[in-house]
């Protein structure tokens, strides 16, 4: 049995009529930019994080960018990030201005080291981006001390953690702002680019949505120089279409979780995604560990089952920061896990079958 590693199509499939009906709405109201549809997802979704406002733009990494200017980062600045993530968070630090620092991962969680950031902080730091990888929080009480201790902002990348909750309360209402991804692979996805940053602090809001729309709210009265970041009609009527089943599709990625915990925890040299005490993992991603990883998906790839490494190199040892001479004793968890991790197949349709067979296969190996 092939095993795809995602299916997009399932998801259109179960609720095609919506989003088919959302298509046809724009089309026929020619809401193609702003107008009605972005309104709607804007309030529908700042409804959905618990917080006050949603600035839509047009990608998760244009969200990163939008805040940090908002927060006046500038030259000579530092910003602290994850060592082991996606390049968006690390490379828009250095567009807005700043100087990206670099903390190692925690031992089992694969989120940022608290105790390492405390060790990077320069009179030149000012802000703090976690990142909640792979759906799990950080650990936010221990971050949002230092910030506090040290009057730092902090932004959460909450790109792959649509709903994640810290005890019990929602990611991306820890910090100043938080960003969020809506490409189509993410737990709410659409179909193309889009993306949203949201706050409950309306003046950094204000500025957030004119940075994105060209320094203005209202059409040639330009305030700042901004840029063009939009979330397109089309876009935000299907993710309006989609954020009612986002709940459900997530129980059923912590149901799917819990499978593949049970069936791969008891199998030699396998470690499960570790979800700390008091956090909800959303499981963008299910990760485990294997010392042997490369021969593990080499093995379930020619058996029809798709992997993915993220990422197969840790931030600081990519050619894109080699101006900063990093070497992995500097960041031994994020060096050690960048060869040891692999994503299985995960997906709120995936069925117990596609799941057996893969625990299956990862026995056999
Ligand atoms: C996907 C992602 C982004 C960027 O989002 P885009 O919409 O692709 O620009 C940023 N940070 C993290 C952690 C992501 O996973």
């Amino acid at each position: 049995m092939a095993v795809p590693y995602a299916d997009l199509q399932l998801q259109y499939q179960s609720i095609k009529a919506e989003i088919d009906a959302a298509i046809a709405g724009v089309i026929r109201d020619n809401a193609f930019i702003r107008g009605s549809y972005v309104d709607a997802f804007e309030r529908e979704f700042a409804a959905a994080a618990e917080v006050a406002h949603c600035v839509s733009c047009a990608n998760g990494t244009d969200a990163l960018y939008l805040a940090m200017r908002a927060l006046k980062v500038k030259p000579g600045d530092e910003v602290i990030t994850t060592a082991h993530s996606w390049i968006s968070t690390a490379a828009m630090i250095t567009h807005s201005g700043a100087t990206v620092v670099f903390c190692d991962t925690d031992d089992a969680k694969f989120t940022i080291d608290p105790a390492a950031i405390e060790a990077a902080i320069t009179p030149r730091t000012v802000g703090i981006i976690p990142v909640h990888l792979y759906g799990q929080p950080a650990d936010m009480d221990a971050i949002m001390a230092i910030a506090q201790k040290h009057k730092l902002w902090v932004i959460e990348d909450c790109a792959q953690a649509h709903l994640a909750r810290y005890k019990g309360r929602m990611v991306g209402t820890f910090g100043e702002a938080a960003t969020y991804s809506f490409y189509p692979g993410k737990n709410l996805g659409a179909m193309g680019d889009a993306g949203a940053v949201v706050t409950n602090d309306a003046a950094l809001a204000e500025q957030m949505a004119m940075l994105a729309r060209h320094g203005g709210l209202v059409k040639h009265q330009h305030h700042i120089e901004g840029i063009n970041s939009r979330l397109d009609g089309m876009q935000a009527a299907i993710l309006s279409a989609k954020l009612p089943h986002l709940a459900s599709w997530t129980e059923a990625r912590q149901a799917a979780a819990e499978v593949y915990d049970a069936g791969l925890n008891q199998i030699e040299d396998v470690v499960v995604p570790e979800v700390a005490p008091a956090r909800s993992h959303v499981y963008h991603l299910y990760t485990i560990r294997h010392p042997r990883r490369d021969a593990l998906a080499a093995h379930l790839n020619a058996n029809g089952v798709q992997t993915a490494i993220n990422y197969p190199t840790a931030l600081p040892f990519l050619p894109a920061y080699a101006r900063f001479g990093h070497r992995p004793e500097q960041f031994p968890n994020a060096h050690r896990d960048q060869g040891r991790i692999l994503s299985l197949p995960m997906f709120a349709e995936i069925t117990r079958e596609q799941q057996d067979e893969v625990i299956e296969l990862v026995r056999k190996f």
